[in-house]
């Protein structure tokens, strides 16, 4: 047992640290968790075994900073850091180091983070696998002239998108060789600054396209797929609201792209939970890969939900040296589930960043009602990263019964002291279109444009 986790340094903050430090306690295995100054009250903090500071509130210089990371770790006596995601989930020097420094990274290996993690050399990883991608150029272009051939067969509009970019970042688009001509070098400029790398490659751009992403875990020796989650609600290429599966699937086509995931993850001998993003064609019933996250996801709740599969303890788990146990003829899918991504954002001015005090806090409570939060009353929401709040996820036996969850589950969340994306999602839950499952990337963007006035908050207090 000389490879299992006696100790976890838990490298996040927010939601994710809570819920992996849930995972740890379940599996008992006690944490550490890793906090920025700015983060040394916050319920991580309150919740794990032991706290390290790890530096100052700027990432950084804290969640960033391997160094302060691995020193943690040592200081502490774990054998092992998760990292979540964002930050260095991502990061294959990072997972080498934790690695090389004899400590065990809850993720695969730096291999395979370099190799998916590029998006353009995945895309090759992909192809191999007989998986089926976006049309676009063989690899990364180093030069406007090869970019502007290449755009002749991969046709327009298209987009530029940066091997190393994330998040909804480093996309760009082209609808013919002028505007190509002037966004190539930028993009290549605007990568580099934001993730260290100028390398970037063209896609076509498909329109009326749905994102379904599907959960893959593996052991380095077999892989199961946990179905498709459906993320086409989108803002500026970010996802707000989740459901799982996919209300637009055939069972023959859940089966063909579930199927090509896992024979992906089979080929790379792939170790830990990931998810391979794809587009789904809605008219034609073709997919095509985009690319590969490796490591866990924000929505990863919903494709538990429906298959009773624990994702975080199976990281833990496999992490530890056990095999995964987890037949695919054993995973069903049972019922549906949402997640809405309640940020500090106002919708009601383009979604401003609202951090502040949480004055007021009550959650939903109930059947099939499920919340990843990091909030309590009293807690101040810093201003310095990403703007979760909490994750509100419902499950129903059926879409039907998820919708009515979710609507009342709304009803009975109360968060004052910060504009939230609430709002927004009980007007989405009341939309016919939502709710009879017919939209796609690009729904979400001119549906809030239209409803902007409906999104203001109600005339202020004299
Ligand atoms: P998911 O794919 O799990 O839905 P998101 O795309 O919302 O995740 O990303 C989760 C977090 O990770 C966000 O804070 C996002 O900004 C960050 N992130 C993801 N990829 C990158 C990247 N390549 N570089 C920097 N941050 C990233
Ligand atoms: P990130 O690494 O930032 O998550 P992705 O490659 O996953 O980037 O793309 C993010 C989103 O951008 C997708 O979910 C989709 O909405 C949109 N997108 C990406 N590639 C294409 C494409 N070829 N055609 C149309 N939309 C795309
Ligand atoms: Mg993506």
């Amino acid at each position: 047992m000389s490879n299992s986790i006696h100790k976890l340094l838990v490298a996040n903050r927010g939601e994710i640290a809570v819920r992996i430090i849930r995972a740890a306690q379940a599996l008992g295995i006690p944490t550490v968790a890793a906090c920025s100054e700015a983060d040394a009250q916050s319920l991580p903090a309150r919740l794990a075994d032991e706290v390290r500071i790890i530096g100052p509130a700027r990432a950084d210089k804290s969640y960033l900073n391997a160094e302060a990371l691995l020193q943690a770790a040592r200081d502490s006596g774990a054998n092992a850091i998760h990292p979540g995601y964002g930050f260095l989930s991502e990061n294959a020097a990072f997972a080498q180091a934790v690695v090389e420094a004899g400590l065990i990274f809850v993720g695969p290996g730096a291999d395979t983070i370099r190799r998916m993690g590029d998006k353009a050399e995945a895309r090759r990883t992909a192809r191999a696998a007989g998986v089926p991608v976006v049309p676009g150029s063989p690899g990364e272009l180093d030069d406007l002239a090869s970019a502007l051939a290449c755009a002749e067969t991969v046709g327009y509009p298209l987009l530029i998108k940066a091997s190393a970019g994330g998040g909804g970042r480093g996309i760009r688009i082209a609808h013919d060789a002028a505007e190509l001509s002037r966004e190539f070098p930028l993009a290549q400029r605007e990568a580099q600054a934001a993730f260290g790398s100028d390398a970037v490659y063209l896609e076509r751009f498909i329109r009326q396209a749905r994102h379904i992403e599907v959960q893959i875990l593996g052991d380095g020796q077999h892989a199961v797929h946990l179905f498709e989650r459906e993320c086409s609600l989108q803002r500026r290429r970010q996802k707000v609201f989740e459901e799982a599966p996919s209300p637009v699937l055939t069972a023959e086509q859940r089966q063909a792209l579930c199927e090509s995931a896992v024979r992906l993850a089979r080929d790379i001998g792939y170790r830990g939970a990931g998810t391979l993003e794809y587009l789904f064609d809605s008219h034609s019933g073709e997919f095509f890969f985009i690319e590969m996250n490796t490591r866990i996801q924000v929505e990863h709740p919903i494709s538990e939900m429906i298959t009773g599969i624990d994702l975080v303890q199976w990281m833990l788990r496999i992490a530890g040296g056990e095999s995964l146990s987890l037949r695919q003829d054993d995973i069903h899918i049972q019922g549906a589930a949402l997640e809405m991504r309640i940020n500090a954002e106002d919708p009601a001015r383009n979604f401003f960043p609202s951090p502040g005090l949480v004055e007021e806090l009550v959650w939903p409570q109930g059947e099939g009602i499920r919340v990843e939060s990091h909030l309590f009353e009293g807690y101040r929401v810093p201003a310095y990263y990403d703007s979760l709040l909490a994750k509100l996820v419902v499950h129903g036996g059926d879409r039907a019964e998820a919708f009515a969850r979710a609507e009342a589950a709304l009803d009975a969340t109360r968060l004052t002291g910060m504009a939230t994306t609430i709002a927004l999602h009980r007007l989405l839950l009341a939309d016919p279109a939502v709710r009879d499952g017919q939209f796609d990337t690009g729904t979400l963007e001119p549906w809030l444009a239209e409803r902007a006035a409906l999104l203001a908050p109600a005339a202020p207090e004299a």
